[in-house]
């Protein structure tokens, strides 16, 4: 059954880029309610881990040089419908396929460098906010 979360990542080009505040102030606007968050760094070996189901694919190694080149923002967010909500927020993988307004349409770059993650089912949500976060860090 859905707990009504998804979990996001502010990527590693949206937190150099200055673009972390705007884009939770987003997330509130749209919301979204942080039950938790967490600002680190991945290791290649657990950002490998996090898109494994990626593993196969082209574009996986790049994905994963990304992911784990500097700081991201791991959030988990609130809201009924939360997964389908939130991916018709953010918009479509690609920032230039995005709808106007939705958040890689304002601050993605590129295919990879799209500010940020959503999961894609609630499924993956739940394995992704355990990824990050125990039970006693969410609120
Ligand atoms: P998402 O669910 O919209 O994030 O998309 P996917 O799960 O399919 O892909 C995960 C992430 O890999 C995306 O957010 C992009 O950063 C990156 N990505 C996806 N497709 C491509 C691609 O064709 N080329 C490259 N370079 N990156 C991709």
């Amino acid at each position: 059954m859905s707990e009504n979360i998804t979990l996001t990542m502010i990527k590693p080009s949206a937190v150099a880029a200055g673009f972390a505040g705007p884009i939770l102030k987003m997330f509130q606007e749209g919301g979204f309610r942080i039950v938790a968050m967490k600002y680190l760094k991945m290791t290649a070996e657990e950002a490998g881990a996090f898109y494994e189901v990626h593993k196969e694919k082209g574009f996986y190694h790049s994905l994963v040089a990304f992911m784990s080149s500097g700081p991201i923002i791991a959030i988990v967010l609130e809201k009924e419908n939360a997964v389908e909500e939130f991916r018709k927020f953010i918009g479509a993988t690609d920032p230039d396929k995005a709808e106007p307004g939705t958040v890689r349409k304002v601050f993605g770059t590129s295919l990879t460098e799209n500010a940020v993650h959503g999961s894609d089912s609630d499924e993956n949500a739940t394995l992704e906010a355990a990824f990050f976060f125990s039970r006693l860090e969410r609120f």
